[in-house]
């Protein structure tokens, strides 16, 4: 898609840093990481968000999540991972073209994401919830 950064970047029209290719998929490392070695994997074809993406491609995209979080891992010896994917200006996404992140995380910090303030679930908003949701 033109105008489209994250297009620019995972088919190469920009040079970037990247540490895996295949024929649908880009890994880059991104611009401001979070902590040491956050990556993106970037679908070469353009989809906004999740829902947009084919399922093939999702399922794809998620084993080579689990694949690049091991791979990296082991490379940096990190401690934890967080593998994330915000759909949506609500959800904290800011470029609107699917990718997945890839956040090594660290004993020493930074403590960062995953850290959202929860309250109990209460009996009333569990039934209307489950009357919601159930498919
Ligand atoms: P979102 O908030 O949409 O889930 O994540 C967008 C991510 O893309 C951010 O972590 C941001 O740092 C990264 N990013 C934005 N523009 C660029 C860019 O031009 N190059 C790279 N490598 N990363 C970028
Ligand atoms: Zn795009």
């Amino acid at each position: 898609m033109a105008d489209c950064i994250f297009c620019m970047l995972a088919n190469g029209q920009i040079p970037t840093a990247t540490i895996y290719e295949d024929e649908d998929f880009r890994v880059i490392l991104d611009a401001n990481p979070a902590t040491r070695g956050h990556a993106l994997i970037l679908p070469k074809a353009h989809f906004a968000n999740v829902f947009e993406m084919p399922e093939d491609l999702t399922a794809k995209a998620a084993v080579l999540a689990k694949k690049m979080a091991a791979h990296m891992s082991e490379q940096l010896q990190c401690d934890g991972f967080n593998i994330v994917q915000n759909n949506g200006e609500a959800a904290g996404q800011t470029v609107f073209h699917y990718h997945v992140h890839l956040i090594p995380r660290y004993k020493d910090g930074p403590r960062i994401v995953a850290n959202w303030p929860q309250s109990p679930l209460t009996d009333e908003a569990k039934e209307e919830l489950v009357r919601e949701l159930k498919v």
